[in-house]
């Protein structure tokens, strides 16, 4: 049973965060939203999926209702119905595994073109219910609803603020709780805080959509607003059902960094008296769009500690777009809230062993090196000069190639170890011609992109087009490496 009062057992709560958005669609994620379109799983790779982190030690699997979904085009299109299916199919089959399941969904953003509606709205209101209602009838599985605030979306229009945000969604959880009555409710602050609650702005006549140029304004931090509604939000805690838990990051940025203006312990201290809380760090396991292997591991051992002296967290979110190609970030996270103290760069050999042999371990010391990019709570910073770069690709490069996947891995991986070393060796090539003395960089900005970001090709125009900054990004740190 989900405890009811809070545990405080550090560790005792590890969410698997898969998040397949819109605009965060790949090849090493699912895409749960286009049927006919690339990168659909089977109800079997899925099942293989769960049975690879429950092995890993997660004991939560989230996911966002995305915008896209939350909506009456979700509920009754096709895309929708079958998202519905599968979604269920998944529950089944975490819940032999253990796991509990658990959706997150925005307060108000709705619809493909990620528009809020307003709470001060009679006409939305009632629509925002609806939605609500109708997702919540629809997966009778889920153990845990998560609202939170946005990103994308958030209204400041109508006099919405943040205790809007705090207000309306007491009231959806006891909506939520008439079609799921066992269920536990995560309200998360997520932003500085409470993203874009009356921070948001908008040019004139802007009526909620999505602006991109504007979402930055969410994150606007301002000591009063933060003060006033998290005072707001400790206040009305007694109103929420009782069996819900808080999602906050030790502090109010987007990386969750503690200390200064925009520290959070106090507020978290406060609100453990009588609630379980959860951190949603997102930063730390692959950042947004930075389609690489992932490793950034000490950062993400070194906030663990912090959380865990802070003596009150449960667990929190371990962040993914990216299942079928960081699989060693997901089992790092996994294990940095069992084991908090264990040392990030032997777990990760422990890892490639598993799935290689003794050899695996030679893999570890470069990976690091695939993390060029300073992107979403990325601090590492590669100064290796262009031919010292190229040497190491090269070597990896080989270290790939000599391995041979072992028989019977300690733990289920998905997809196979064999495809795994297929996929890092694409990546070792794709690095080692792009570091090279004279590569054709529209060329291989090209593969990559076919690689990795393809469907969108056959999609319309997305609302927020990350996927091609990106891929520019990355083009771009090797033309200027020298
Ligand atoms: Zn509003």
């Amino acid at each position: 049973m989900i405890p009811t009062k809070p545990s405080h057992n550090f560790g005792s709560r590890r969410i698997y965060y898969n998040n397949f958005a819109g605009h965060l669609l790949n090849a090493y994620n699912p895409n749960m939203l286009h049927l006919g379109m690339p990168y659909r799983w089977s109800d079997q790779d899925w099942a293989s999926l769960v049975d690879s982190i429950a092995d890993f030690g997660f004991n939560v699997f989230e996911f966002w209702l995305e915008p896209r979904l939350f909506s009456r085009l979700g509920l009754e299109e096709p895309f929708g119905i079958e998202f519905a299916r599968q979604l269920r199919v998944i529950a089944r089959h975490a819940h032999r595994r253990g796991l509990l399941m658990e959706m997150i969904c925005g307060l108000a953003t709705a619809g493909g073109a990620w528009h809020t509606l307003c709470p001060n709205l009679p006409e939305e209101w009632q629509e925002i219910q609806f939605l609500w209602d109708a997702w919540t009838r629809k997966l009778p599985e889920l153990d845990i609803v998560g609202i939170f605030p946005g990103d994308p979306g958030a209204c400041s229009l109508n006099v919405c603020s943040a205790l809007t945000y705090i207000d309306k969604s007491i009231e959806i959880a006891h909506l939520v709780l008439k079609n799921l009555p066992e269920a536990e409710i995560e309200f998360n602050t997520w932003g500085p805080p409470f993203f874009g609650w009356g921070n948001l702005q908008g040019p004139p006549g802007w009526k909620g959509e999505f602006i991109q140029e504007y979402q930055h304004t969410a994150w606007d931090f301002d000591k009063q607003r933060t003060d006033e509604s998290m005072a707001h939000l400790v206040r009305r805690l007694p109103d929420f059902p009782s069996k819900t838990s808080i999602g906050v990051n030790l502090g109010f940025d987007s990386d969750g960094n503690p200390g200064g203006e925009r520290d959070a312990r106090p507020w978290v201290l406060e609100i453990a008296k009588t609630h379980a809380v959860q951190t949603w760090d997102f930063s730390l396991t692959e950042g947004e769009n930075n389609v690489v292997p992932h490793y950034r591991f000490n950062r993400l051992f070194n906030r663990r500690k912090q959380e865990r002296e802070l003596g009150v967290y449960s667990g929190g979110i371990c962040f993914t777009m990216t299942p079928l190609l960081n699989q060693l970030s997901l089992y790092e996270a996994a294990h940095s809230f069992i084991d908090p103290g264990a040392d990030p760069d032997r777990l990760a050999g422990d890892f490639y062993e598993g799935l290689f042999g003794s050899e695996g371990r030679k893999v570890v010391p470069y990976l690091v090196y695939f993390e060029v990019i300073r992107d979403w709570g990325n601090y590492h910073q590669i100064e290796l000069p262009r031919r010292e770069y190229h040497q190491k690709m090269c070597e990896l490069e080989a270290i790939l190639e000599a391995l041979s996947a072992r028989e019977n891995p300690p733990f289920h991986v998905h997809p196979s170890p064999e495809t795994y070393r297929q996929e890092l060796l694409f990546f070792a090539r794709f690095f080692r011609e792009v570091s090279g003395e004279a590569p054709d960089y529209a060329e291989l900005r090209q593969s990559y992109w076919q690689r990795v970001y393809a469907i969108y090709d056959q999609l319309p125009q997305h609302v927020d087009p990350r996927p091609h900054a990106a891929v520019d990004r990355l083009i771009h740190f090797f033309q200027t490496l020298l």
